[in-house]
This record gives C-alpha cells, structure tokens and sequence, in this order.
C-alpha cells in the first residue's frame, strides 16, 4: 500500500510493504503516527522538524519526504494521468493506461527546470494510491515507476519482521 501525505511545506510517503512495525516514527513523533488512528499519519499536528526526524529514524525506507516546493499534484483521471503544477503552469506528468481491472504506467516526466524536488515520486505515488484505493492492478512500462514498484517486491521477498 502507497501513501502520500502533505501539509503546506512536506510531503510524506508511506509503503507499507517496507513497514515492519519498529514503531520508531510513533516514538519520535507521536503527534504524527498513531496505529490507533486512521489515517494512522497525519502531517498536520506536529512541528515539521519533528516529523523529518521521526522519518530519519525508520530503519527500513517505508517512510520517505520531501519538500513541497509550493508545487501541487493532482489527478486527472480523465486523461488518465497525475499532473504537477507550479502555480498554474505544469511542469510534469505521469501517464498510464487501462483496461477498466488494471492500469499500466507508461511515462513520467518532469520539466528538467524542476528536477530533483522529488516530483517524479509524488506523481507515481499519486497514482499508485488511487489504483490501490480502487482496487486495481498496477504494473509499469515505465522505468521510473518500474522501479519504485519493484523495489516493493525486493522488499517483500526479503520479507520484514512483524
Ligand atoms: S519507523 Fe518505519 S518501519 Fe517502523 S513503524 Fe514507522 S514506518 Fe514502519
């Protein structure tokens, strides 16, 4: 399971398929991460430095951030695509198609004038969310969003402790 999490400066990402329950990120900040809540993250009850420090300590990458960078994603599932806004210009694009069961993600691109704000991620996880909110497959042609997806799968046959 892919999440992502935003308040006005940071934007959170949770996998779930690397979380193996240490429970750091409750302990650092327990403002953020509650198990007992749902959503269990909630990026606007604590300082931001606090939140990137709990995020420092997980020990198995479930938990990454990034800058916000004033720069919105959103999806537009008419056009089958995630889509980054600097103001009201866009400056990038994660493409997919569908056969109504599954999607398959093509393309990301970001402007090169934005490159490493994070902004590839945000785009792939944006989708990835909303596939696995509406129960569908997602596989990817895309090398990008390949690795991202692959990476859980790595993970998950390594397996994690409870
Ligand atoms: S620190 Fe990381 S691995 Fe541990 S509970 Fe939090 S997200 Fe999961």
């Amino acid at each position: 399971m892919h999440r992502i999490y935003e308040n006005s400066d940071i934007v959170v990402f949770w996998n779930s398929e690397k979380c193996f329950h240490s429970r750091r990120c409750v302990t650092a900040s327990p403002l953020t991460f509650d198990p007992m809540r749902k959503p269990w993250i909630d990026v606007t009850k604590d300082k931001n430095s606090n939140m990137w420090q709990a995020i420092e300590s997980c020990p198995s990458g479930a938990l990454s951030c990034t800058y916000r960078h004033d720069i919105d994603v959103k999806m537009d599932e008419a056009n089958l695509r995630s889509v980054a806004y600097a103001e009201d210009k866009e400056i990038g694009e994660c493409d997919y198609s569908s056969d109504g069961s599954g999607i398959s993600i093509y393309h990301t691109g970001v402007d090169s004038a934005y490159e490493g704000k994070g902004i590839a991620k945000r785009l792939v996880y944006t989708i990835l969310e909303y596939a696995e909110r509406n129960r569908l497959e997602v596989s990817a042609t895309c090398s990008y969003a390949k690795k991202l997806i692959e990476d859980n799968k790595s993970n998950r046959l390594h397996g994690g402790q409870a």
